[in-house]
């Protein structure tokens, strides 16, 4: 598949930052992004500035799009990182920890 291509060839996931992720502190993994991720509720390390932070995939049960369709959302949960609206990040895989940039 072409998406599983891209991953091996870029192996960073990159997102821009909705106004919902900054809200709730989390950021968004797109479903045939979950694989590149520790499952769901495995702690991984992730850093970002240079600092050492707990991760862990949460797996969310939803009805966004309406109640006989119900699926999952993937979110990573940020406890001491502060994302905005409209940041560019890009998360990329180094062996067992993944290293957060946020880029303009
Ligand atoms: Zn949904």
């Amino acid at each position: 598949m072409l998406q599983s291509l891209m991953k091996q060839i870029t192996s960073s996931y990159r997102r821009r930052i909705s106004a919902d992720e900054a809200k709730g502190n989390f950021i968004f993994v797109v479903k045939h992004w979950i694989d590149f991720f520790p499952e769901a509720g495995k702690i991984f390390r992730l850093e970002f500035e240079n600092k050492r932070h707990d991760a862990a995939i949460k797996s969310i049960d939803c009805r966004c799009v309406g109640p006989e369709r119900p699926h999952r959302h993937f979110h990573i949960k940020l406890k001491d990182i502060k994302l905005n609206k409209g940041d560019g990040i890009v998360l990329t895989k180094q062996k067992d920890r993944y290293l957060l940039r946020v880029v303009k």
